[in-house]
């Protein structure tokens, strides 16, 4: 089974990857976890992107697409994998449609989780205090979420034209959300 999570920043895309990766057996495919691993290790691009991270904006395209090329022909990803935080665009949008098209492995479904502003920039805030992320800051918080309107959330109409787009009510607690999430899993499961 192949998954696409879209929404915006704080709306718990991640916690819930990590519980379908947990329950279904996916590799979780999270291009934010993978800079933010890049820049713990120091690496080249580590260095290269981590104040782009820290200002809240995207990463160039061709190095995000050639990261996402080569996370996909992993071997764990042969399974099955959930994509969270790529694409973020429509170049993005566009090269993961030609991917995945060429590995012959279309996404089952695109998740579209959906939120208000004000309740992921109070979730992010409280991250901050707790994980100190350092993109958490009320300035790349500012820049992420004008972003994701502006860049990603178009997106969510190219996904619609497949039919293989799930709105999912993100602005209530975790299981509840995780419940939506499994029932719309166990449809594509059985289909
Ligand atoms: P995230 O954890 O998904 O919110 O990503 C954290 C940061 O990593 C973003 O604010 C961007 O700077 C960078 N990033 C993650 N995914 C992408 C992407 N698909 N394209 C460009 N930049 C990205």
């Amino acid at each position: 089974m192949n998954i696409l999570l879209l929404g915006p920043q704080g709306s718990g895309k991640g916690t819930q990857a990590k519980r379908i990766r947990e329950e279904y057996g996916l590799a979780h495919v999270s291009t934010g976890d993978m800079f933010r691993a890049a820049i713990a290790r120091r690496t080249p691009l580590g260095l290269e992107v981590e104040p782009i991270l820290a200002r809240g904006a995207l990463v160039p395209d061709p190095l995000t697409i050639g990261l996402m090329r080569e996370r996909l022909a992993e071997e764990d990803a042969t399974a099955g994998f959930i994509l969270d935080g790529f694409p973020r665009n429509a170049a993005q949008a566009e090269a993961l449609d030609e991917l995945l098209s060429e590995l012959a492995r279309p996404l089952d479904v695109v998740f579209e989780f959906q939120i208000a502003d004000d309740v992921c920039i109070e979730r992010m805030l409280k991250r901050a205090r707790a994980e100190g992320r350092p993109d958490d800051t009320p300035e790349a918080i500012g820049t992420r979420l004008a972003i994701y309107h502006s860049e990603t959330a178009p997106l969510v109409e190219h996904y619609r034209t497949t039919g293989k787009l799930v709105g999912v009510h993100a602005d209530r607690e975790i299981g509840a959300v995780w419940a939506e999430i499994q029932s719309a899993l166990e449809q594509v499961h059985v289909a």
